[in-house]
């Protein structure tokens, strides 16, 4: 049994693919990550069940959808008693661990069950001096959270039993927000960072939710988020970071008494157009967001290090993840929630020289509900039968079985609740067609569309339309697109045992 690999598995939290150089950055270079990527496989196509942190990472441990784990929000957390992937690997003969993000709740019912080891963030977390439960003991861990989380990392891997084989769930809070870096990475990132072709997107020819979302880095991103002090001080502007804040943001007109200080530098800025802050915003959003990532590269090659100075690296599955996409300026956004494919996509870098080829690339579309099966399949264990996955292990030895799915899932379940106003969802991507119901419910009014809460479809045909700006679901040229994508998401939600919100003909 001694031959049964390791599994370190490395998730970062709201890590766009397109700020990972093997997927083809063009504002950042990750070297550690891309040596995952270049010794092992890339999946181009992997995709999260319900772009947000707690259920993405319930459906990972428990390898079912959300409406099976009923973990469908951020404020639904998981059930401790449920089985998940850990249980078994420890019952399997593995050692387990995690360290790091969590988001599945606390207390007695909620804290991680399944690890030999754990030493978790409450909540969120914050990036300096982080506190953590550490098998369910409060202590406070000086230093930054990416370089700490590792050290725990490394030194549960230096003391563990290395007669049995171990499975180490090394989750980072970065780069969530409220963006904030190591100091000494605070001059990076500072040359002009290209702009995103859909930056200045009108959200015309779409659903009312592009529309209605408060993600806009214009509009919704405070000035406390990128470290600016708004001048002079307009009631509520300065209140310090906040998730339930929205920024008020000056009209042209008023661009002439407005101006901006860095609170770490005390340097002013002014503007001359609204266009122009809009654009000093993105920079300052993603020199932030990159900032944090460097940290997140630094200290996954240290772990790659690791196995490599103790004879590990070949019978060690190495993945790199994120908990689900992220708009880095596309839309004009930040955050994620939608099924658009930035936040939608997960990057999926696996190394495993035992079975996979080096710089090999997955076109196939495979899911965070196939992560554990993946794990057990890998350990040589059995998948449970409540689990909802599949194995991507043939994938990953460069086989693809013909009864391979061609389509991906996703629900978003928070109707506009909270400070995003993000519209519920659900829908499916093959490679060619994406299809989204937005039910609308209670949705009320906005902008220049006239107030009605009927339902709404989209599809869009990502061969012609890859950027996702043309709702072609009324196209009668895509009439036979439609009928076929609605009956594979019929037969996707029979299939899982979702309900759909409203019965569809
Ligand atoms: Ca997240």
């Amino acid at each position: 049994m001694s031959t049964r690999p390791n599994i370190l598995f490395i998730m970062t939290d709201d890590h766009a693919a397109q700020a990972i150089g093997c997927y083809g950055s063009r504002i950042n270079s990750t070297p550690n990550l891309d040596r995952i990527g270049n010794e092992g496989m890339r999946f181009e196509h992997c995709y999260v069940t319900n772009s947000i942190c707690t259920p993405s990472r319930a459906t990972i441990l428990t390898g079912t959808h959300n409406h099976v784990n009923r973990v469908t929000t951020l404020a639904t957390h998981l059930d401790n008693r449920l089985p998940n992937v850990a249980k078994h690997l420890q019952s399997g003969g593995y050692q387990t661990a995690i360290f790091g993000k969590w988001h599945l709740g606390q207390g007695p019912e909620h804290w991680p069950t399944g690890f030999d080891r754990w030493c978790v963030l409450p909540g969120q977390g914050i990036y300096h001096d982080p506190r953590f439960a550490e098998m369910g003991e409060h202590v406070v861990k000086p230093g930054y959270v990416t370089d700490v989380i590792t050290d725990d990392c490394i030194e549960w891997l230096d003391h563990r039993d290395d007669a049995k084989p171990f499975f180490l769930m090394c989750h980072h809070k970065a780069p969530h927000r409220p963006w904030d870096p190591k100091p000494e990475h605070r001059s990076l990132y500072t040359d002009p960072i290209e702009i995103p072709e859909t930056f200045d997107d009108d959200y015309r020819n779409r659903a009312r939710a592009a529309e209605a979302a408060h993600m806009r880095i214009a509009r919704d991103m405070t000035y406390d988020d990128l470290d600016l002090v708004q001048l002079p001080e307009a009631p509520g502007a300065n209140l310090g970071w906040s998730p339930h804040k929205l920024v008020p943001n000056p009209g042209d007109d008023e661009l002439s008494n407005f101006s901006l200080r860095c609170r770490n530098t005390g340097e002013l800025f002014t503007f001359t157009s609204r266009d122009e802050l809009k654009r000093f915003k993105y920079q300052r959003y993603l020199q932030k967001y990159l900032q944090c990532v460097h940290s997140v590269d630094e200290n996954v090659g240290r772990l790659l290090d690791y196995l490599d100075t103790n004879g590990l690296a070949e019978n060690t599955v190495v993945i790199y993840t994120s908990d689900q996409g992220f708009y880095l300026g596309e839309h004009g956004w930040f955050d994620k929630r939608f099924i658009y494919e930035e936040s939608f996509r997960m990057p999926f870098l696996v190394r495993y020289p035992e079975i996979v080829k080096p710089g090999s690339v997955c076109t196939e579309m495979v899911s965070n509900v196939d992560f554990a099966q993946t794990f057990l399949s890998l350990a040589q264990l059995p998948e449970p039968n409540y689990m909802q996955g599949r194995s991507i292990e043939p994938l990953l030895r460069g086989d693809t079985p013909d009864d391979w799915t061609d389509l991906a899932y996703h629900r978003y379940w928070m109707n506009q609740d909270d400070i995003h106003n993000a519209y519920a969802h659900y829908g499916i991507r093959t490679h060619r067609y994406k299809l989204i119901y937005w039910y609308n419910e209670d949705c009320g009014e906005i902008g220049a569309n006239p107030g009605t809460d009927q339902p709404e479809w989209e599809l869009f045909d990502l061969e012609k339309d890859p950027l996702e700006l043309f709702n072609v679901y009324n196209d009668p040229a895509y009439a036979g697109a439609v009928r076929e994508m609605t009956a594979k998401l019929n037969a996707e939600m029979l299939r899982i045992g979702d309900t759909p919100m409203h019965p569809v003909a």
